[in-house]
């Protein structure tokens, strides 16, 4: 008895994501390029993102917002969030850089051409079509789910 992966369109969309990274970086070496590119760029939008916080409304470090009274709420919740979503982005660059570390060493490795042949292989198994038509017909039809739109080219 197997349970049938979820198929809300975020799921969805998820599904047609993993299997076309799949499908257009099918070794070793593409995954490994793959990564750190996703990595390195999260680290750079979210890096520059936080510095431009930080000089519009100040070091979330150095002004911890105040207990809050029971003021305007209007006026009282923005400062708030804006500090809660700077340490937030701060946690996040720091656990990006935690990851980065962990990652070099995986980006390290490199295999024999016949070992980035079965990377291959596996993945053409695993991701043989771009929308992955047959899962979805089959889900469509065990859920009766509305049709999605369709992007095939
Ligand atoms: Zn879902």
């Amino acid at each position: 008895m197997s349970e049938e992966p979820c198929q809300c369109p975020d799921c969805q969309r998820f599904y047609r994501e993993h299997d076309r990274l799949i499908r257009e970086n099918p070794s070793l070496r593409q995954q490994q390029e793959l990564n750190w590119a996703a990595l390195q760029s999260f680290r750079t939008l979210a890096g520059r993102v936080l510095e431009e916080l930080q000089k519009q409304y100040g070091d979330s470090e150095t002004t911890v917002p105040a207990p809050a009274e029971p003021t305007n709420a209007d006026t009282a919740d923005e400062p708030d969030a804006m500090q809660q979503a700077m340490a937030d982005l701060e946690n996040i660059n720091a656990h990006l850089f935690s990851i980065e570390a962990l990652m070099e060493r995986i980006f390290d490795v490199r295999v024999p051409e016949e070992v980035e042949q079965k990377f291959r292989e596996v993945a053409g198994e695993l991701a043989p079509d771009p929308l992955n038509a047959d899962r979805l017909r089959l889900n469509r039809l065990l859920h009766q789910t509305p049709d999605l739109p369709d992007h095939r080219p």
